[in-house]
Order: structure tokens, then C-alpha cells, then sequence
């Protein structure tokens, strides 16, 4: 019998983690699952980990070590504690790959280490290579894995790619839903709650992307995720807004030919694609009805109002640190709407005010994203203390 694919899966608790979960979960002679990890919801891991019996288990928040410990004492699973524990247990001889399930900068680490220990990476991260996506994308290079889309954008576009590799792309069309406030005015974003920018019309996430898809932030990070997955320079790169989300994304080949990937919004989708390729899985997942749907439109990005979108081109162009900074002022931003400390443009306004002043390097190395990292979190707080 073939070998099972050893898992990881770092942010398991997450709404990426459980939905991954219930992939693994549909195909046990296949998948093994290898490591979980949660930040601090203690109460999930422990009952996935006492239902999954994976290897071993994180819990990234340290003063919940002896709660997941002693629940998890009588099972035959390793418990650690720590964000650098999420560094080794993506070692682990019996991960062949990791997805990346977890939000934010916190992914970069672990990531860079899956990829030197010679893991596969299903990636939904997209921090990470928003971050340092030269580095990353080198290293895999250079260790010979792959990356794997699990963002479903990128996904359509990688699905699109299948049985094309050595055709050039002339350009790609990156869909997004405009968020729950699709066509509204600056006026009226001025006293947007944080409930109302919680209230995605397609998509259930987690609540930093959520704001993301409503700020355009999400779209501007998927822009320059897809720059470092399929190697493109950002003119290359468009954005079209579709509400329905039944398109995923299209590819443009040199010939004018375009292909589209489609179906209902459902992430179990692409995280499976990433986990099986090149096989696909038969699953249950209800089908696509055009009747449903007899109308697909497509409208403009309004990229005035939302600036975020613009402010990640900006940063594209710029190279070295200024992705890196953006999205450090962005997870600032974001956690303080969602702290109801700061109101919704404010986070647009934050993101443009820390990339012009957080310092820039051009040619950086780890410890440089790092430092400006820490620099460009610390500017976006003090403008708001
Ligand atoms: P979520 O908030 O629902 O889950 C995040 C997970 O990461 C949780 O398990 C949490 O415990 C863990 N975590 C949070 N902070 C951490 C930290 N500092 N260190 C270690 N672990 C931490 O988020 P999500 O919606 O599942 O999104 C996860 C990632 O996937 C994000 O990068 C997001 O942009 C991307 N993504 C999500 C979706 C989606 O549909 N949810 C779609 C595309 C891409
Ligand atoms: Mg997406």
C-alpha cells in the first residue's frame, strides 16, 4: 500500500484548520494526520486532538501548557508549548506537509523552517509571502518543494496552470466579492461597525480576514501573494470584482486565451486540491447550478474609497521591506477596529501613514523583515496612543 501523507497542520482551531480537519477526516487511507496547533483555544485541540490521536500538539499560548497536558495524559500524544515549538514540530521525520493555517507574520518562522527541513507547503498564510515572499519562495527553490495554493484565488489560478507549466502567462485576473460594502461611499465607511465589517456576503472566516476582504487589504495581500507563487511582475496582475465569488480567478495565456476555475465558494475545495495534487478527491460537496445563478457580473475595484488595494501595488513596486511594512501596520490596524479603538478608514489611513515612515531596505535579509516588522507595529500603535 502507498505510504500516508504525514500532516501538519499549524492553526487547526481556525476556520482553515477545521475545515482542513474535515478533509483529512473524509479520507483516512490516505491522509495521517501528524501535528496540530492552536494559539489559545485550548478546549478545541484538545477534543480534535483526543478525536484525530495526531502525533503531537501545540498549544502557542504557554500558560496553557498544563491545562492541555493533563487533558491530553492518558493518550499516546506529545503536548508543547510556545512559538518555537511550531518551529520543530514541522521537523517531524513523519510531516511530509505542513499546511499553514495559522494568521499573520506569526507564519513566517514556521514556515521557513518546514521549508528547510525539505516539507511541502500547502499555504494559506498569505502574510508569509506577503512578508518575505523572496526569501520563502527561494528557499523552496532552492530545497526543491513546492508550495501549494490553498487561498482560493490562488488556487483557481494554479488549477487553471495544470498541464500549462511551460506556457507563459501574459496575465492574471485575481476575482473579489467587494465585501460587505461593495459600492458604498467614504462617507458612509466613516461609522461602519466593527459587527457590519464582520458580516462577509460569501465567505465564514476568520476575523483578520474578514476586515481584510472589507477593507480590500485581503485582495492587495492575495496581489502580491500571487506575484512570489507564480513568478509575475505586477502589471501582470489585475483585479475584477465579481459579487456572486463562483468564478475564483482566470489566467490570460499569450495566445488571448483565458481559462477560469469555478464553483460554489467552499475552502474545503481548494485545501483538498492542495493536499491530493495532481489527483482530485470525489467528494459530496453540493454542486454548482446555473440556474442559480444566471447572471456572472463584473465591475471596477472602487480604489479610491477602498485605498488599500492601491497601497499594495505601491508596496509590490517598491520591493524589499515595504510589504513587510504594510502588513505589519495592517494586523496593528486591524486588531484595534476590532478592539473598537480606531474607526474603519482609519486602518487604510494607518497602512499608508506606517509605509511612509517605516524605514525601507531594499536587498533584505530575514533579520531586516524582522526588525522592520517590529518597527513598522510600533509606528502604527503610537499614531494611535
Ligand atoms: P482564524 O483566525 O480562523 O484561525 C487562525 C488559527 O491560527 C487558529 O487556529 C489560531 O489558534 C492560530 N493562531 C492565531 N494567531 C496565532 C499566532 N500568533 N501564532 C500561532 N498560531 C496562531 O483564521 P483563518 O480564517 O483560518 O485564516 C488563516 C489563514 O488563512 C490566514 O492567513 C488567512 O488570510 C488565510 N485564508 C483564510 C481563508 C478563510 O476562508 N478563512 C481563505 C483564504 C486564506
Ligand atoms: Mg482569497
Amino acid at each position: 500500500m502507498q505510504q500516508k501523507k504525514g500532516v501538519a497542520i499549524l492553526g487547526s482551531t481556525g476556520s482553515i484548520g477545521t475545515q482542513a480537519l474535515e478533509v483529512i477526516e473524509a479520507y483516512p487511507d490516505f491522509f495521517d494526520l501528524q501535528v496540530i496547533t492552536a494559539q489559545s483555544n485550548a478546549q478545541l485541540l484538545i477534543e480534535q486532538a483526543k478525536k484525530f490521536q495526531p502525533n503531537a500538539v501545540v498549544i502557542v499560548d504557554d500558560t496553557l501548557y498544563s491545562t492541555v497536558k493533563e487533558a491530553l495524559s492518558s493518550e499516546d500524544i506529545h503536548v508543547y508549548a510556545g512559538k518555537e515549538a511550531l518551529c520543530q514540530v514541522v521537523e517531524f521525520n513523519e510531516v511530509h506537509v505542513v499546511l499553514t493555517a495559522l494568521v499573520g507574520y506569526a507564519g513566517l518562522k514556521p514556515t521557513l523552517a518546514a521549508i528547510d527541513a525539505g516539507k511541502d507547503i500547502a499555504l494559506a498564510n498569505k502574510e508569509t509571502l506577503v512578508v518575505a515572499g523572496e526569501i520563502v519562495t527561494q528557499r523552496a527553490r532552492e530545497k526543491g518543494i513546492n508550495i501549494y495554493p490553498v487561498d482560493s484565488e490562488h488556487s483557481a489560478i494554479f488549477q487553471c496552470l495544470v498541464g500549462e507549466f511551460h506556457n507563459p502567462i501574459e496575465k492574471i485576473y485575481l476575482t473579489a466579492s467587494g465585501g460587505p460594502f461593495r459600492g458604498w461611499t467614504t462617507q458612509q465607511l466613516e461609522t461602519v461597525t466593527k459587527a457590519q465589517a464582520l458580516k462577509h456576503p460569501n465567505w465564514t472566516m476568520g476575523a483578520k480576514i474578514t476586515i481584510d476582504s472589507a477593507s480590500l487589504m485581503n485582495k492587495g495581500l492575495e496581489v502580491i501573494e500571487a506575484k512570489w507563487l507564480f513568478n509575475l511582475k505586477p502589471e501582470q496582475i489585475d483585479v475584477i470584482v465579481h459579487p456572486q465569488s463562483i468564478v475564483h480567478s482566470l489566467v490570460q495565456f499569450t495566445d488571448g486565451s483565458m481559462k477560469a476555475q469555478m464553483g460554489l465558494p467552499d475552502m474545503k475545495l481548494p485545501i483538498q486540491f492542495a493536499l491530493t495534487y495532481p489527483d482530485r478527491f470525489t467528494t459530496d460537496f453540493p454542486r454548482f447550478n446555473f440556474m442559480d445563478y444566471p447572471q456572472l457580473t463584473f465591475e471596477q475595484a472602487d480604489r479610491t474609497t477602498f485605498r488599500n488595494l492601491d497601497l499594495a501595488y505601491e508596496a509590490m513596486n517598491r520591493g524589499g521591506t515595504a510589504a513587510c511594512a504594510l502588513n505589519a501596520s495592517n494586523e496593528i490596524a486591524v486588531q484595534l477596529f476590532l478592539e473598537e479603538k480606531i474607526g474603519f478608514l482609519d486602518i487604510a489611513r494607518t497602512n499608508e501613514w506606517v509605509m511612509n515612515e517605516a524605514s525601507f531596505i531594499q536587498k533584505p535579509s530575514y533579520e531586516d523583515y524582522v526588525a522592520i516588522d517590529a518597527m513598522s507595529r510600533e509606528i502604527a500603535f503610537t499614531k494611535h496612543s
